[in-house]
């Protein structure tokens, strides 16, 4: 069970890189096990790594496994704690989540689709040093009642109920934060109001539901 659950860690590790996601070995991924969670190590290439790379680690950083954990362990640490329903961690540095990012600007409802990060905005956590218990802060609060959020200066974090969700909802934020910065180049976007962003993300709770 660990194994496979290691082995897709490492398979979405890769795919978050294939999608053109992330690159190189920026960006960390993770999935809840038992009463901590299993997270990829430092600096290594997401093509080369096996499942033994994998480490396991209890939140208070407590680890097993030879190799060094992601430098970012402790805000995936922090949303583990922080939100039961988070089962799967991602972080990465795509293009234009990152550019947005180092705006210092995070991502409005300027279309109906940022309501997948449940709310009406996607926010962009204050800046700090990568891997300091001060970035963990700021993460958390940007993803206070919201499942993904921009980084200043450094990229986008999110979390899903398991891997695969994960990578997705990461897709679709990077595409509204590409369309977002083109329109940024052309001039404003129109923000949906407040009362449409609710009506959305009350549909939201049955979309893709096949089975009612
Ligand atoms: P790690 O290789 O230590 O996971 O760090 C990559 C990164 O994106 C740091 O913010
Ligand atoms: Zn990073």
């Amino acid at each position: 069970m660990t194994y496979t659950l290691r082995q897709r860690l490492i398979e979405t590790a890769r795919a978050m890189n294939a999608s053109g996601l992330n690159h190189g070995t920026a960006g960390n991924l993770s999935v809840r096990h038992e009463d901590g969670m299993l997270i990829t190590p430092s600096g290594m290439d997401y093509a080369t790594i096996s499942p033994d790379d994998i480490v396991w680690m209890h939140f208070d950083g407590a680890q097993r496994g030879a190799r060094k954990p992601s430098s970012e362990w402790r805000f995936h640490a922090a949303i583990y704690r922080r939100r039961p329903e988070a089962n799967a961690v991602l972080h990465a540095h795509p293009v234009s989540c990152t550019a947005l990012a180092c705006l210092g600007t995070g991502i409005p409802a300027f279309h109906y689709m940022v309501a997948v990060a449940g709310g009406n905005n996607i926010r962009c956590a204050d800046y700090a040093t990568f891997g300091t218990p001060e970035l963990s802060e700021h993460v958390l609060r940007a993803l206070e009642d919201r499942k993904a959020c921009l980084m200043a200066n450094h990229g986008l974090t999110c979390f899903e109920k398991d891997l695969a969700g994960a990578l997705a909802l990461a897709i679709e934020v990077e595409h509204l934060a590409t369309v977002y910065g083109r329109i940024l180049a052309i001039s404003e976007a129109e923000i949906l109001t407040d009362n449409e962003m609710d009506i959305v993300l009350e549909k939201f709770k049955r979309y893709g539901v096949q089975d009612q």
